[in-house]
């Protein structure tokens, strides 16, 4: 198996970490001081020690992000779109070497991380032409006597916390919105993954953003910086993507100072296959559904439910293809899924499928950790799960697909919203009256209806129940970032 040239990685690498003073404000660039060392899951190596900011440090962000960004505001929106669209072009010129920086810190396929560049990026694209369609507008008292217009300003200084999982785009998804409403960002990634945000972010000044708009925070102290830097008056707006734990401590800091708060946590997506489906849409829609990413995905199909009369023929299936995936370093040919993030990982796939063999479940394929060094662990299909196995009831995050029979519709619905987080779901059917019905029946925000992959740019995507508040993408992404204000304006009659 060939690798492919580590020329780009070094060179990427190298401009993250040599322009990172620029974007950090205030924070020096490889620290003298305690680092945050960033690992290469493939090999369980240290590919980069980065400076670990100190509270001082982070408060130092905040100061020079609440400098910039009253100018920012004033901005027209045609400079800010400007700006925006020519980070895009960067980052898709750039595209090789970010995806190599992706799968280096991250793990995942270079294939994948080609297409979470495109993902990604699409997001500055999309918030470039939605810059300049601010919405505001007239409206009519109904007594008369006065009009009033209401207007979108900047909600302010925004602090944005990222997970490791998809180190570009869950950073764009939150960066663009902001900088095209008018926001000035304190952005904080993922320790696990800070290299691909500090590139991103290089080019993002390459294209013209100003100075101390976008400030880029790493840190081992998550929680030390949360409360310091969401207690700090001059923040008005929290935005966190990841655990439902975290998002809960995140919401009760924000209610000290009132911040508007955006949050995109957990999910245990449901994936429903009926058996009227399409057998190879079913078997390939699931497989895309569970394996992005390697299964370290919110929206991943956690709890696959499939109608007896289907079942034996989608669990060989899947199977076929599970067990055909080439498990290797990411930056390898023809590689289908990389390592997991960390040791941690690859201990909580080998306790869920223990613990789901033990209770009864059938293990089809996988199930053992191959050689390593890195983080690896098989694709796994685990059949006939029953509901009290720990990985019927947890967010799996990885490689183990999870397969659950039932009988009847009424049944199913029941069954896959018995949980509190409400995020992704997926139905398959050729019915189409059944598949609406289904996904009205779902408690989540966003179905996948016979196709596993739903995101992208301009769709609202968020959840609901205990998978968060807000939505991210699509015009409703730029409205997280914006306050509305009305003005009253008395009229006297004329006439
Ligand atoms: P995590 O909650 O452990 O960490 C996410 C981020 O929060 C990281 O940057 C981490 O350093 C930071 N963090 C942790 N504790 C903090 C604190 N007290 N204060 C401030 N920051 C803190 O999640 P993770 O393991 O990185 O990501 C996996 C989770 O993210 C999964 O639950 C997944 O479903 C969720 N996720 C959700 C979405 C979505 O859009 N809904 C997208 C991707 C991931």
């Amino acid at each position: 198996m060939t690798v492919t040239s580590t020329a780009p990685v070094r060179e990427a690498e190298s401009a993250a970490l040599s322009r990172s003073d620029a974007v950090i404000a205030g924070l020096p660039t490889l620290a003298t001081g305690p680092t945050v060392e960033v690992r290469d899951p493939a090999t369980d190596t240290v590919i980069a020690a980065i400076a670990d900011a100190t509270v001082a440090q982070a408060l130092d962000a905040v100061a020079t992000a609440d400098e910039a960004g009253s100018q920012w505001a004033r901005t027209p929106a045609r400079t800010r779109a400007d700006v925006l669209r020519r980070w895009y072009e960067l980052l898709m010129e750039r595209r090789e070497d970010v995806a190599v920086l992706i799968t280096r810190e991250m793990g995942k396929p270079l294939v994948e991380a080609r297409a979470e560049v495109a993902y990604g990026a699409d997001f500055v694209r999309w918030y470039s032409e939605e810059a300049v369609r601010p919405r505001g507008d007239a409206r009519e008292l109904p007594l008369g006597g006065a009009q009033m217009i209401a207007r979108r300003a900047p909600v302010g200084l925004s602090v944005l916390i990222t997970p490791w999982n998809f180190p570009l785009a869950m950073a764009t998804r939150k960066i663009a919105p902001a900088l095209a409403a008018g926001c000035s960002v304190v952005v904080k990634p993922a320790a696990l993954t800070p290299l691909t945000t500090i590139f991103a972010v290089e080019l993002a000044r390459q294209a013209g953003v100003p100075d101390g708009l976008i400030n880029v925070v790493t840190t081992n102290s998550a929680s030390q910086f949360s409360e310091a830097v969401l207690r700090d008056p001059r923040v008005r707006k929290v935005s966190f993507t990841g655990s439902t734990s975290v998002g809960r401590t995140l919401l009760r800091l924000a209610a000290e100072n009132i911040l508007r708060s955006s949050m995109e946590l957990g999910g245990n997506a449901p994936l429903i296959v009926f058996d009227d489906a399409d057998l190879d849409r079913a078997v390939t829609g699931a497989f895309h559904a569970k394996m992005r990413n390697g299964g370290q995905s919110c929206i991943a199909a956690n709890r696959i439910f499939v109608q007896d009369g289907i079942a034996d023929a989608f669990v060989e299936g899947l199977t076929e293809k599970m067990a055909n995936v080439v498990v290797a370093n990411g930056l390898a040919d023809g590689v289908g899924m990389g390592p997991l993030i960390d040791e941690r990982a690859v201990a909580s796939m080998s306790r869920l499928v223990a613990d789901a063999v033990d209770r009864g479940a059938a293990l089809h394929t996988g199930g053992t950790q191959p050689e390593g060094p890195g983080y690896f662990y098989a694709p796994t299909v685990l059949g006939d799960v029953p509901p009290d196995a720990e990985v019927a009831n947890t967010e799996i995050f990885g490689p183990v697909a999870a397969v659950q029979r039932f009988g009847t519709e009424n049944e199913v619905i029941r069954r896959a919203n018995d949980t509190e987080l409400g995020l992704a779901g997926y139905v398959f059917t050729e019915s189409l009256d059944r598949a609406l019905n289904v996904a009205d029946r779902l408690e989540t925000g966003l179905v996948g209806i016979n196709q596993g992959v739903p995101s992208n740019a301009a769709a609202p995507f968020g959840g609901i129940k205990q998978s968060g508040l807000g939505r991210e993408g699509s015009a409703e992404g730029l409205e997280e970032y914006q306050s509305i204000r009305f003005y009253n304006i008395a009229r006297r009659a004329t006439h």
